[in-house]
């Protein structure tokens, strides 16, 4: 990174938002389609930092000097909520760089199609005495998604070839085409096929997620026809086989870290 941007700031982390941008507007490509760059938005602009030139897909930049870990602050939360259900969200662009050096040392897509509101957690209001009293933001919960959500584009500062990345990317973009609802639900039970962690399983290996998929979909009662419903959508998109009686295969497996 161009360290040499810093200088201009007295503030550590306007001067880490300043380097790390121009980062990303000089050497990331566009995962979503063939574009080489990005264009950074103009300055002010609310939760989209940057928009790729040809298909317009919006991205926010996340950069702090340590790793992610399993949950990152967000803004507001019914905001967030809003923009997953109409789709003005961003996909977020997850930068970890070493503060000494300034060099990125990894760097992880999260593409919108995978944002449901079963990732994304109320914080408690801010108490009376705070300046914006009342208000209530929102963590991205990284761990819960499942590991297809996490595309890595940097790891342990090597850059992984951009046609890994796309394909990783475009492998789930067909989300992008149901309901708010529906990616919610794929990708919720794809997050529990990931978990299983094996090749092959039962589809009582799945159901022993009902209570959690329950309690993220509070108003649906019949979580296992849902279950069930999903597989089929993961098989009809090349991620599962069906072995019969009960039994799948996965045939995608995820990019491994
Ligand atoms: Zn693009």
């Amino acid at each position: 990174m161009d360290s040499s941007l810093a200088a201009a700031y007295t503030s550590r982390s306007q001067a880490a938002r300043a380097v790390t941008e121009t980062w990303v507007a000089e050497n990331l490509y566009c995962p979503s389609c063939s574009s080489e760059t990005l264009d950074p938005t103009k300055p002010g602009t609310k939760v989209v930092d940057f928009r790729c030139p040809v298909c317009t897909e919006p991205f926010q930049l996340k950069s702090q000097s340590h790793p992610f870990h399993s949950r990152v602050l967000d803004s507001a939360y019914e905001p967030m909520i809003q923009s997953i259900a109409n789709f003005t969200v961003p996909s977020f662009l997850f930068l970890h760089y070493n503060p000494l050096e300034w060099m990125v040392r990894d760097l992880f897509l999260v593409p919108r199609h995978f944002l449901s509101p079963s990732f994304i957690e109320k914080r408690p209001p801010l108490r009376p005495t705070a300046e914006r009293a009342g208000w209530v933001g929102c963590n991205i919960l990284l761990s819960s998604l499942p590991q297809d959500a996490r595309i890595d584009a940097v790891r342990n500062g090597i850059d992984l070839p951009p046609g890994d990345v796309r394909g990783a990317w475009s492998a789930f973009s067909f989300l992008r085409h149901t309901t708010a609802e529906s990616r919610g639900w794929i990708a919720d039970v794809l997050a529990c096929v990931r978990e299983i962690r094996r090749i092959e399983f039962t589809l009582d290996d799945v159901y022993a997620f009902e209570g959690r998929l329950g309690e993220l979909h509070k108003d649906n009662r019949n979580v296992r026809p849902k279950i069930r419903q999903q597989l089929q959508v993961l098989r009809d998109r090349g991620v599962l086989e069906f072995l019969g009686r009960g039994r799948y295969r996965v045939i995608r497996v995820p990019q491994t870290r």
